[in-house]
């Protein structure tokens, strides 16, 4: 009897674990290697979008996220003084995308992934390295501290400073700095009525999301040089920069602890791959294409990359035809988007927001129908039942 196919997935982030669940659903022989000593990752939200939604839903997961994860409510657009710009339903966004756009914690998204591989393929502190990316007539050889590897397939989910990228790809620039900075909270807040929302500042942005289990996501963005940090704390910074805004902003900051307070600074990947495979190696996620979060599509694309990949894996030219148009189109929206919500020049600003609240009055959905091409995409292969894995491949 033929021996399975051996895939070696580095990176156990949101995409690696995503591959490695719809590999081994199809019956391949999954290895994930992480390199930090566990596969639970920053204490933050995530937003999932229908498209990925629907990646999910290739691998028998996607109902478990939708009953895990707060579905999107009525939300809109504001100022820092609460001038409502733009809202929209729920309902519209849902009719308008075949389904719910959701939040959850990052660490019940990777628990649902990590669940669908057979606990025995994951290795954590194990730092790898590709020592051979392989061809059509030899396996590709992946190395860690423990010993060395040889898959017919190696996926490299390992993120935006990709080791495997710079290996592969030396001429490609790697990421640059977006310009800003960011700073998440999750924090229980029990009792505060609020509409999920986006409130555009001068250079700087807030958003409000709940999570299902009553706590509140918030995240905050701002132009800001490369490893700036708050001379005090990342909660005192907040509080200078968006403590006189809106409601519920106030009293998020009221109930943030200074310690719970991530702060990252954002890079992208300015100029796309040549390809998103080598060798045996496909990349993905954000090592294949990293961008700005102002889209949520980051992750979103990762988890459709792992899918399609999965569909392509005896083909990783097709993997590459496939994806690397759809992910440069969206990555490159990801910082015009970053440019229009973070703009700072006063003019420019009421002439945004004129424009965003006449044409959202005019045309209520022009909004979501910029988003069409992204949330309405589908996968190339039909959805296993959900919880179910195909015959014979366990
Ligand atoms: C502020 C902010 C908000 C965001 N919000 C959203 C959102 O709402 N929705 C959304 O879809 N996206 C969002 N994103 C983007 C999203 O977080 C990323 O696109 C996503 O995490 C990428 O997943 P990944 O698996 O490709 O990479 P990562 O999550 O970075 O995972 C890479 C993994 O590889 C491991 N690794 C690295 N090197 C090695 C090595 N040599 N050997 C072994 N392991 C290694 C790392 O430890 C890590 O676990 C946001 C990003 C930011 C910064």
């Amino acid at each position: 009897m033929a021996h399975p196919k051996r895939a070696v997935v580095i990176g156990g982030g949101i995409g690696g674990l995503t591959a490695a669940a719809a590999l081994h659903q199809r019956g391949l022989r999954v290895t994930v290697l992480e390199r930090a000593d566990s596969l639970q990752p920053v204490g933050a939200g995530i937003s999932l979008a229908p498209n990925a939604l629907r990646a999910l839903d290739v691998i028998g997961v996607g109902e478990e996220i939708r009953d895990l994860a707060a579905w999107q409510g009525d939300a809109g657009l504001r100022t820092p003084r609460g001038r409502w710009l733009s809202r929209s339903t729920a309902d519209a966004s849902a009719e308008r995308f075949g389904g719910p756009l959701v939040l959850l914690h990052r660490s019940t998204l990777v628990t649902s992934l990590a669940a669908r591989i057979p606990p025995d393929a994951v290795h954590t502190s194990a730092a790898a390295t590709i020592t051979d990316p392989g061809d059509a007539d030899r396996p590709a050889r992946v190395s860690t501290p423990d010993g060395e590897w040889e898959a017919e397939l190696v996926v490299a989910a390992d993120g935006i400073h990709s080791a495997v990228r710079r290996s592969l790809f030396p001429r490609h620039p790697g990421p640059v700095h977006s310009g800003f900075t960011t700073w998440r909270v999750v924090v229980p807040l029990p009792g505060v009525e609020f509409a999920p929302h986006e409130t555009w500042g001068r250079g700087c942005l807030w958003g409000t999301q709940p999570l299902k289990d009553g706590r509140i996501y918030a995240y905050a963005a701002a132009l800001a040089p490369a490893g700036e940090r708050a001379p005090d704390d990342e909660k005192a910074e907040l509080l200078r920069r968006f403590g006189d805004w809106h409601d519920p902003v106030p009293a998020i900051l009221a109930a943030t602890r200074p310690e719970d307070v991530l702060r990252h600074d954002v890079h992208h990947l300015d100029e796309p791959l040549p390809a998103l495979h080598s060798g045996r190696v496909a990349l993905l996620g954000d090592a294949a294409h990293a961008m700005p979060p102002m889209l949520g599509q980051g992750g979103c694309q990762a988890v459709e990359d792992a899918v399609v990949l999965a569909h392509h894996h005896d083909d990783l030219a097709a993997y590459s035809a496939a994806r690397l148009p759809r992910t440069t189109a969206i990555a490159r929206q990801s910082v015009r988007a970053a440019r229009l919500n973070l703009m700072s020049g006063r003019a420019g600003i009421a002439v945004r927001n004129t424009a965003i609240a006449v044409l959202s009055q005019a045309v209520p959905e022009l909004l979501l129908r910029s988003f069409d091409s992204v949330a309405g995409w589908r996968p190339p292969q039909q959805p296993y039942a959900s919880g179910s894995t195909p015959a014979g491949k366990r």
